[in-house]
């Protein structure tokens, strides 16, 4: 005798499974109660978000946002505890680590690069590592102020570097398509720590690498 309840009552259909997979990618983002929003939004213009073109949006929109919003349930810090002990205690310097991130007042895209210099205190990081880092702020609601000065603490306290410096030149499409309207329009943002806030030549020194030969 067949007990029925040991039978799977759900076959998984491929969106069904897709859903799946992206959930467990971004575990903490709660998807469909953004698919219910979405719909909502949708209804409140004035569009029918039953019609056609519509149907799958809400569903669209909400693994993006778990994708775009993935470095809340992300600690940047995991990428900084693999580091190499050197005596190297020059300016390392990592320029145009492109990103894109979402402007928490607007909800909208704001994309750039973002410079990154240190002098290490001992521990010389992986390349590719400031970039990851600079992923994981970026995958929030943000603001480009506080993403700059985030980052900057981060290596500062868990490098212990001599000095860090960051600087994020970056459009934001808040500024472009809507309100204001000033396409092109470049916002420079740079948090200075340690020997790059007090010694000024060594400031001038890591602007002169970041933007020498550029400007
Ligand atoms: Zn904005």
């Amino acid at each position: 005798m067949t007990n029925p309840a040991s039978l799977p009552t759900d076959t998984g259909s491929l969106d069904g499974e897709q859903a799946e997979l992206s959930r467990a990618a971004s575990p903490g983002v709660d998807q469909p109660r953004i698919e219910r929003a979405v719909r909502e939004i949708l209804a409140a213009v004035g569009e029918d978000p039953d019609r056609e073109g519509l149907r799958e949006t809400p569903a669209r929109v909400a693994r993006m946002y778990a994708e775009l919003f993935g470095g809340l349930h992300e600690d940047p810090r995991s990428y900084l505890q693999k580091f190499f002990s050197e005596a190297y205690d020059e300016v390392v310097l990592v320029r145009d680590i492109s990103f894109n991130s979402m402007c928490e007042h607007h909800m909208l895209p704001f994309m750039g690069v973002a410079h990154i210099g240190y002098v290490p205190g001992g521990r010389v990081l992986g390349l590719s590592k400031l970039a990851r880092v600079v992923e994981v702020v970026a995958r929030r609601p943000q603001v480009q102020e506080r993403m700059t000065e985030a980052i900057a603490n981060l290596l500062m306290q868990e490098l212990a570097a001599k000095g860090v410096a960051v600087v994020i030149e970056a459009t934001h499409t808040c500024m472009t398509i809507r309100g204001i309207r000033k396409p092109g329009s470049l916002c420079v943002t740079s948090a200075m720590k340690g020997i790059f806030r007090s010694n000024v030549s060594s400031r001038a020194e890591i602007m002169n690498l970041i933007y020498g030969g550029r400007r």
